[in-house]
């Protein structure tokens, strides 16, 4: 009697074990497709690019929230906004050219979106289409301080028009930067949607994982109304579809 409780004790265990393996194999093959599509796993002491002020608590987020949060299809928009503690890991500065010379942070992006810009930019130069980064990463604070500038200059409903609520650019998640060129004298205005390099650009963004985060047609979706410079890197694969599918990033993941 005592020798069968002992077998079925061992047979739970056994049991336990082989359901936590394989668990812990699901696990990795979700972590392997987001990998394919654009996701990194950093280590968890890797945190030195995301400082954190002392008595700050991180951030809390549902589950769909954390990994759209570390997916490269982070949706950022009015009504999907980021914190303040939100810096993304890995900011880099592309090697592009950029309209202006000093080391401002909005040169920066996120490391595999700015090695996809130089390739972009790289393609686009050996067809004779010269392509100028404008504004890159924007900070929580910088938001702000826009923000504040326009509602003192002009009021509080009209900056609202004009620049987003802190929090609300897709600029602060590292991954998406307003590009130009030189025919427009570097503005970002809807006439560089007509121009050889605003045409190349919509063209073969996808090739290299970015869309035209805005375009013509999807104001209710997006919010935004349409900018032809304004490039957000989702990864090749996701960039892809949602070009061939004439799709905005929030159909691709699902939201309204
Ligand atoms: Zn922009």
């Amino acid at each position: 009697m005592k020798k069968a409780y002992r077998f079925s004790i061992g047979g739970i265990c056994f049991l336990t074990i082989l359901l936590a393996f394989f668990v812990s194999l699901s696990g990795q093959s979700s972590i392997n497709r987001l990998v394919i599509t654009g996701f990194k796993v950093s280590p968890p002491g890797d945190r030195e690019h995301s400082p954190r002020l002392p008595g700050d608590e991180p951030t809390k987020t549902t589950g769909r929230e954390a990994e759209q949060e570390l997916a490269f299809t982070l949706v950022v928009n009015k009504k999907h906004h980021l914190t303040a503690e939100y810096i993304p890991p890995d900011l880099t500065v592309p090697k592009v050219p950029f309209s202006f010379t000093e080391d401002l942070p909005k040169k920066r992006m996120r490391k595999e979106a700015a090695e996809a810009l130089e390739e972009l930019f790289d393609a686009a130069r050996r067809e004779g289409i010269e392509l100028v980064g404008v504004s890159a990463y924007r900070s929580y604070e910088r938001q702000a301080e826009i923000f504040a500038y326009n509602a003192r200059q002009r009021g509080e409903e009209v900056a609202n028009q004009v620049s987003a609520r802190p929090g609300e650019s897709e600029h602060q998640t590292g991954l998406a930067i307003d590009v130009s060129c030189a025919s427009v004298k570097y503005q970002l205005i809807e006439e560089f949607g007509e121009t050889k390099e605003g045409k190349w650009l919509a063209d073969h963004a996808a090739e290299y994982g970015f869309i035209i985060r805005y375009p013509k047609g999807k104001e209710e979706i997006t919010g935004y109304q349409y900018e032809p410079w304004h490039l957000r890197y989702v990864g090749r694969q996701a960039a892809q579809r949602i070009k061939e599918e004439g799709i905005t990033l929030e159909e691709y993941v699902g939201f309204k």
